[in-house]
């Protein structure tokens, strides 16, 4: 998007908002369709999680693309915005049985990463078919908070309880349709991601009545210069040969299923927040904007660096700035950053804003959580309201508590 229509929107909504290219997300899922388009079978699942507003899932179906989800809440988005149910899969990790039994009653591919789990699933129903979610134990990207394929991780069940799966599947007489991995969120070496695969391949073979093999997400894309980004056209190149290979031996046109949430929608997004003021102390030039860690926590929780760029001065010279928020705390969304001359009033952006970065945002301090707005066919569009005050106020329940006899003992 050019500069000019982020400052109107700015304008046009107030700021601190989100606002989110339509243009780019499209892009981006034609860029993996067509990097697979040898394969016969190929399902994206857009991961929900990464940002869940029922217009942003709406125009993702449109593209054609299934939804992947991980709590029941994002089921009923999902249903809310039109998927069909055999077009969402239900990736949950540690929720309750309860919960799943739900969601499998609403028509929802489930898919399975616990033992215990999948035993009592299995024994009640043995007639659903479920996924089963496979730790392969490959360490994907640097970073062990986002990447979940480690021996450490939560998720999945270890490739080495194979024969413990096979065990529980033979006594509930249970129906695999599809087997599961999704080993972090940071691809940067595809050979990393194929040696993952190939152990996948190996599982699949252990189950006779396969419907897909679905191998998660974890595509990397650049958040400043110099970062790596995943090459998606060449995995879809050497994955594409090994998984249609891989359907010839096990003799079945299998479903590839992929999972993506930030390569979909983390570039297509803006955060556009006002520069409140500009503070020198002895040691540098603050930049605070009229936000902080409760609207995009990603440079706090993760140490993501997000670049910034001055929409309101593009052309100023280059200074050297903190760029920090308006809460009573420590938020800091970049340090001692080159940036175009920054003024009190300036409108700054902050870029790679689509994927968890508005769904993580919350109301700390009482402040509201930011409109959004979808940039579509040369027109914003508002997608979600700012919050009011009311919102804040809207599940608290008051108690009396004007009675004048002290419950203190004297
Ligand atoms: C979060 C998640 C994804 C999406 O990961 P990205 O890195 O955003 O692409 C995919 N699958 C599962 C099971 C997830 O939990």
């Amino acid at each position: 998007m050019k500069k000019e229509q982020l400052l109107n929107i700015a304008q046009e909504f107030g700021s601190p908002v989100y606002v989110y290219d339509a243009h780019k997300i499209e892009s981006q899922y034609k860029r993996l369709t067509s990097a697979f388009s040898n394969v016969k079978n190929l399902k994206i699942n857009y991961a929900a999680k990464a940002l869940s507003n029922i217009s942003i899932l709406k125009f993702l179906k449109n593209l054609g693309s299934g939804l992947d989800t991980v709590s029941i809440q994002e089921v009923q988005l999902g249903l809310v915005a039109g998927f069909k149910a055999q077009n969402i899969i239900f990736t949950p990790n540690g929720v309750s049985l309860e919960e799943i039994e739900e969601v499998a009653k609403l028509g929802v591919q489930i898919n399975i990463d616990n033992l215990s789990i999948l035993e009592q699933f299995g024994s009640k129903h043995p007639d659903i078919p479920v996924c089963i979610r496979i730790n392969p134990h490959v360490m994907a990207g640097g970073n062990t908070n986002i990447s979940v394929g480690h021996i450490d991780s939560k998720f999945g069940i270890s490739i080495h309880q194979i024969p413990h799966i096979l065990r529980i599947v033979e006594n509930t007489n249970m129906h695999i349709n599809g087997i599961h991995m999704h080993t972090g969120s940071d691809i940067l070496d595809i050979d990393v991601f194929l040696y993952a695969s190939e152990i996948l391949f190996e599982t699949a073979k252990n189950f006779k009545s396969l419907e897909f093999i679905d191998f998660g997400s974890g595509f990397k894309v650049p958040y400043k210069k110099g970062d790596i980004e995943t090459n998606i056209e060449e995995l879809g190149k050497k994955l594409t040969t090994r998984f249609n290979e891989f359907c010839e031996s096990y003799g079945k046109e299998l479903t590839l299923a992929f999972e993506p949430g930030k390569f979909l929608v983390s570039e297509a997004g803006f955060f556009l927040a006002k520069v409140n003021v500009v503070k020198q102390t002895t040691s540098t030039v603050f930049a605070q904007v009229d936000s902080g860690f409760n609207h995009l926590i990603r440079p706090m929780l993760y140490g993501s660096q997000h670049e910034i760029i001055n929409i309101s001065n593009p052309d100023g010279r280059e200074r050297f700035y903190s760029v920090v928020g308006y809460i009573c705390e420590t938020d800091t969304f970049a340090n001692n950053r080159r940036i175009n001359e920054i003024n009190e009033g300036d409108i700054l952006a902050f870029k790679n804003a689509g994927a968890y970065c508005f769904t993580m945002a919350s109301n700390y301090n009482s402040r509201f959580r930011p409109a959004e707005v979808l940039w579509y066919n040369n027109k914003a569009h508002l997608i979600r309201k700012h919050e009011t005050f009311d919102d804040l106020l809207i599940n608290q329940v008051t108690v009396d508590l004007s009675k004048k006899k002290s419950a203190v003992k004297k």
